[in-house]
C-alpha cells in the first residue's frame, strides 16, 4: 500500500518535471549541431549588434523597419550570418504586417522548432546551416501553401538576380 502510493507521488513529481522542462526549455534554441557553428562571442563579432539580437538572442526587428520589406526586385534572400539563400523573391509577397513574408522557403534552407510564449505555441523559423533565427512561420498564408514565414528582414540579405540570369 505505502510503496504503491509512493510510486504515484513519484510518478506525478516526474511527470510535473518534465512538463515544467517542455514549458521552459528549448523555447529559444533550435535543437543542433549546425553545420556551421560558432561561439557566442565570434558571433558577437561577426554579427552587427541588430543581426545578432535577431539571429542569436531570438529578438524581433520592429515592424516595418527592415528595407526588405520593400524589395521587389528578382533575386535571392539569403541569411546574414552564413549566407545561405533562404528565400527567392519569387514567393515574397506584402502580407501587410511590417515585416518580410514569403509563402515557401528554397528547398533545404530553413529548420523549424516550437517555442512558447505566454504558452501560446509558435512555430519558429531558422537558417538549417547556421541555425540563426529568422523568424516564425503561420498558417495564414496565401496560395499555393497557405503558409506565412514571417522574417526578420535584419536576419537576411539580398542578393540581386544578375541581368539576364534571371
Ligand atoms: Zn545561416
Amino acid at each position: 500500500m505505502f510503496d504503491r502510493r509512493a510510486l504515484l507521488i513519484g510518478g506525478a513529481a516526474v511527470g510535473l518535471f518534465v512538463g515544467l522542462r517542455w514549458l521552459h526549455g528549448s523555447d529559444v534554441q533550435a535543437a543542433g549541431p549546425f553545420e556551421i557553428d560558432k561561439s557566442d562571442s565570434e558571433w558577437r563579432r561577426l554579427l552587427t549588434k541588430a543581426q545578432y539580437e535577431v539571429l542569436r538572442l531570438h529578438h524581433t526587428e520592429i515592424p516595418g523597419s527592415s528595407p526588405l520589406n520593400h524589395e521587389t526586385r528578382a533575386g535571392t534572400f539569403a541569411c546574414a550570418a552564413c549566407d545561405l539563400p533562404l528565400f527567392s523573391s519569387e514567393t515574397k509577397y506584402d502580407s501587410r504586417t511590417g515585416w518580410p513574408s514569403f509563402y515557401r522557403p528554397l528547398p533545404n534552407a530553413v529548420g523549424t522548432s516550437t517555442d512558447h510564449i505566454l504558452l501560446m505555441a509558435r512555430t519558429e523559423v531558422h537558417c538549417r546551416r547556421c541555425g540563426g533565427h529568422l523568424g516564425h512561420v503561420f498558417q495564414d498564408g496565401p496560395p499555393p501553401t497557405g503558409l506565412r514565414y514571417c522574417m526578420n528582414g535584419v536576419a537576411m540579405k539580398f542578393i540581386p538576380a544578375t541581368a539576364g540570369a534571371a
